[in-house]
């Protein structure tokens, strides 16, 4: 069997449709793509070749394993985030378009000392240190260090496995001087001789209740770390050891960033709030005009 490539591309998507692939149209370019290790310019141009019997059987394989709803990602071990290439695997959540404007929230607070344009002043104007906690791939923290040189980046995570990727990703974008901390929220930063603390301590924890895993697509719930996502019974509890443990972690006029579920900012301010640690807690949205981000600033010792 040989086919033109295009209709090879049409008989893909129709078979990732037939599977209830919600991008089936892009996903079979990228799958593609992926095989003959093209970039979607490079695929116009081969338009019109014709794809031989072993390319068409290979081609098939990979739609088959997308078909059976494992995710793009995991098929073709990356994803891109904030422009910039990161390795994927199941032991990592694949980054999302929707958390790049937290960090390129974080971004203009370290390069201006404004957010979304207004004065929001903080120690991280003068670069500094950030803690991206629960950090996966490292798609937040090696982002804000590959994009901003004022700041000095530790990825944290509970994750052996997401570590070892979030180290690989540091170096697919040359960021030598990034740290890593295997640690549980911020137990290895506290200790009798030292207590670390941080400019910034930024966040996109799980917060997803199981409930609510069960509902989504396959992709997500079948493939992707329970871990990176169950955020407890109401989907809080990430925000709860947070809103009690940064304080003692940020330095005087430190920020706290961090990415929430649609439904959560009233809760999550509450918690900030709760504490009496906290001031400027404020809730920002996303592309797509969802509450998507928390950000607060460490209240000034009263006394
Ligand atoms: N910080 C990573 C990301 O945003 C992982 C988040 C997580 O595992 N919950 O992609």
């Amino acid at each position: 069997m040989s086919l033109p490539l295009k209709e090879l591309i049409n008989i893909g998507a129709q078979q990732l449709r037939d599977a209830g692939v919600a991008d089936a149209d892009i996903d079979a370019k990228e799958l593609l793509c992926y095989m003959q290790g093209l970039d979607r310019v490079g695929l116009m141009l081969h338009w019109q070749d014709v794809m031989q019997d072993n390319q068409c059987e290979a081609y098939f394989d990979l739609i088959a394993r997308r078909a059976a709803r494992i995710p793009l990602q995991h098929i073709t071990g990356r994803q891109e985030f904030m422009g910039l290439p990161f390795d994927v695997n199941d032991k990592v959540l694949i980054p999302r378009q929707d958390t790049e404007t937290m960090v390129e929230d974080a971004l203009e607070l370290a390069e201006k000392g404004t957010l979304r344009g207004q004065e929001y002043s903080g120690s991280l104007r003068k670069g500094g240190d950030v803690l991206d906690l629960c950090c996966g791939s490292g798609a937040i923290g090696i982002s804000l260090a590959k994009l901003s040189s004022k700041l000095h980046v530790t990825c944290s995570d509970l994750s052996r496995e997401a570590l070892e990727v979030a180290r690989r990703n540091a170096a697919l974008n040359g960021c030598k001087g990034v740290k890593f901390t295997e640690s549980d929220m911020f137990a290895a930063f506290k200790g009798k001789l030292v207590n670390k603390k941080f400019d910034l301590i930024i966040s996109n924890p799980p917060y997803i209740p199981p409930a609510v895993i069960e509902g989504l697509e396959p992709e997500v719930r079948d493939h992707e770390p329970m871990m990176a996502l169950d955020g407890g019974e109401d989907g809080l509890d990430f925000y709860r050891v947070i809103a009690a443990g940064a304080p003692d972690h940020m330095k005087k006029g430190a920020v706290l960033m961090l990415e929430i579920g649609h439904d959560q900012r009233a809760a999550v301010k509450e918690l900030l709030r709760g504490t009496g640690r906290f001031d400027r807690i404020i809730g920002l949205t996303d592309l797509a005009g969802r509450d998507r981000i928390i950000v607060a600033q460490l209240a000034p010792k009263t006394k």
